[in-house]
């Protein structure tokens, strides 16, 4: 299939068929399987943990965030599910609306650190139409927030794009790195959808030690040390570290459950910081066709965190 036969810039889009992988997650270093399935109209993404009983469901929305070092887990009750964003990234950008994705374990499967083989999964699966519209969040005035050495904008704009300066002063193979794209499902493919989570060597050991990254290692990492990258095949692009912090912001802001019509712009933003911008554009804008009454609860918890938030002209 080819991504941009299929999907509809208007309608809402989901899965033609169930497709099913598996693998190991990287901070449980469990097994687990996924396997994403076609859904109705108006239900979005969301998990279903078919290995615990009743098989709970927990919807990819912002306000079911639950933060944990490092990577993105959404719970519902007793129910959670870790590392999402790559698999909801890929979903997001290749133009599924709806999708059930059924998972057996606690953490999404790590696979080869980026979301290429979910992307090769959903042009598997192939994009049906569906016959209800889109809902879109369309940025009308500048949303932003900002904590010091991290800063998240979104600015109006017609498409979705973003933007994303990262800085790592102390590690020398990265410095700073920028990379700018409107996003649609064949540049995503060709650009992001290839690009692996990194980690600089010292930063991770503390992790490693405490038993917190049972399953990562070199095959669904890119490990930096010093000016050396220690994956023997080397990087598949000079910026790929930018280019998945891409990758883990649409993933995050994926959870705003809507389209977006927005520029955003994201220097040294991470999981935390994405989700809070994902949270506000939902107050900003609040979906029209709202399921999971989204809105109400995020207003709620933007005063509860202190969510810096301005309109243009206040003090
Ligand atoms: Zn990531």
């Amino acid at each position: 299939m080819n991504l941009t036969d299929y999907h509809s810039k208007e309608m809402q889009n989901t899965l033609q068929r169930e497709v099913e992988v598996s693998g190991t997650g990287i901070f449980t270093g469990e097994r687990s399987s996924v396997k994403i399935c076609p859904a109705p109209e108006g239900s979005g993404l969301f998990f279903q943990r078919v290995d615990l009983e009743g098989s709970p469901k927990i919807p990819a929305l912002a306000k079911f965030v639950q933060e944990t070092p490092r990577c993105t887990r959404l719970s519902n009750e007793n129910a959670s599910v870790m590392m999402v964003e790559h698999l909801l990234s890929a979903l997001y950008a290749c133009g599924v609306d709806n999708a059930r994705i059924c998972i057996e374990g606690p953490e999404v499967p790590g696979l080869d650190g980026s979301s290429k083989l979910f992307v090769d999964l959903i042009e598997k699966a192939g994009l049906r139409v569906q016959s209800m519209p889109r809902s879109y969040i369309t940025v009308q005035q500048p949303v932003f927030w900002s904590q010091k050495d991290v800063h998240l904008v979104a600015l109006p704009s017609s498409e979705f794009r973003l933007s994303y300066t990262m800085h790592y002063p102390k590690c020398p193979l990265i410095k700073s790195q920028y990379y700018s794209l409107t996003v649609d499902p064949v540049r995503y493919r060709e650009e992001i959808a290839p690009c692996r989570t990194f980690s600089l060597y010292e930063e991770i050991l503390p992790f490693i030690e405490r038993g917190l990254i049972k399953g990562g290692g070199l095959e669904n990492a890119l490990v930096i040390r010093g000016d050396k990258i220690l994956n023997p095949e080397g990087a598949r692009f000079a910026d790929e570290m930018v280019r998945h912090k891409i990758l883990d912001l649409i993933g995050d802001l994926s959870l705003t459950g809507s389209r977006l019509r927005a520029h955003v712009i994201a220097i040294c933003s991470g999981h935390s910081s994405n989700v809070a911008l994902a949270k506000l554009l939902s107050i900003q804008n609040p979906p029209q066709e709202s399921v999971f009454g989204q809105s109400e609860i995020c207003q709620e918890s933007a005063r509860e965190n202190g969510y810096v938030y301005m309109q243009p002209g206040s003090p």
